[in-house]
């Protein structure tokens, strides 16, 4: 019995002593409800300490985004202000090239040290195409991997949906538990059960360019910052 709860004590002390970081990427070109809700549910489940929101300048594989980088960091800000947890990193205002998330995840674990561990979340239409990303192999020692789902892209990650290097170098990482993540610094992919909001920034751009209400599909706020700064009316 003793035994028993010295064990559980030692086991809440050494999990305790990990800090779980969230990295969410995205161009935010705009941000919208189907980020804030995926990062909310994320940072809960997995009991993050804080979800870092960190706008890529240029993608490297999809078109320049439409908003300069300074609209969406600003974006973001003024989106996530109220939540302590969700913190705008704007890391890439420094680079002037091309975004690499290797890189970007390198410097995090570097800053932040060894006691944390990086979940990076990875929509479920961009982990398919995680084998042409750069140094990828490498992504699976610097962080594990949150997968989150997309309304109408399969979560389906089976031997005939994913490319074999993908699937080969995937097949011992897979955990159902977020409980699990604290077991490991790094390497393990995690597919989240989280909310389906069918919103894309794509949409909300052409509503926009058409003169059509994009209101609840994101944060009044932003929405104001977008109106005050005439962004996407002429652009998709
Ligand atoms: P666009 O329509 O311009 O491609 P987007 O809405 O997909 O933009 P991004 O900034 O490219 O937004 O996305 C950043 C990350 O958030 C990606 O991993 C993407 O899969 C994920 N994501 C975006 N929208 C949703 C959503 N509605 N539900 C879950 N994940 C989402």
């Amino acid at each position: 019995m003793l035994s028993c709860l010295l064990f559980k004590l030692f086991g809440l002390m050494s999990n305790s002593a990990f800090r779980l970081t969230g990295v969410f990427g995205g161009t935010f070109d705009p941000i919208h409800y189907g980020h804030l809700r995926v990062a909310e549910e994320i940072a809960e489940m997995i009991g993050l300490q804080e979800m870092r929101f960190i706008p890529a300048r240029r993608p490297r594989l999809r078109e320049a985004p439409v908003a300069p980088y300074c609209h969406r960091e600003a974006m973001v800000h003024i989106a996530i202000e109220c939540n302590p947890a969700f913190i705008l990193d704007g890391r890439e205002t420094r680079s002037s090239g091309v975004s690499y998330s290797v890189e970007t995840l390198r410097e995090l674990k570097r800053e932040l040290g060894a006691d944390a561990i990086l979940c990076f979340i990875v929509g479920a239409d961009a982990f398919t195409r995680f084998a042409q990303w750069h140094d990828w192999l490498e992504i699976f020692d610097l962080c594990h991997l949150i997968i989150v789902r997309r309304p109408g892209v399969e979560l389906n990650m089976n031997r005939d949906n994913l490319p074999p290097e993908l699937w080969e170098a995937c097949a011992q990482r897979w955990v159902a538990n977020p409980d699990d993540l604290r077991k490991a610094r790094s390497g393990l992919i995690f597919p989240a059960p989280t909310i389906l909001l069918d919103i894309s920034a794509t949409a909300i751009r052409v509503r926009l360019a058409a003169g059509k209400s994009v209101r609840y599909l994101l944060p009044d706020a932003t929405l104001d910052y977008i109106s005050a700064h005439h962004l996407y009316v002429d652009k998709v």
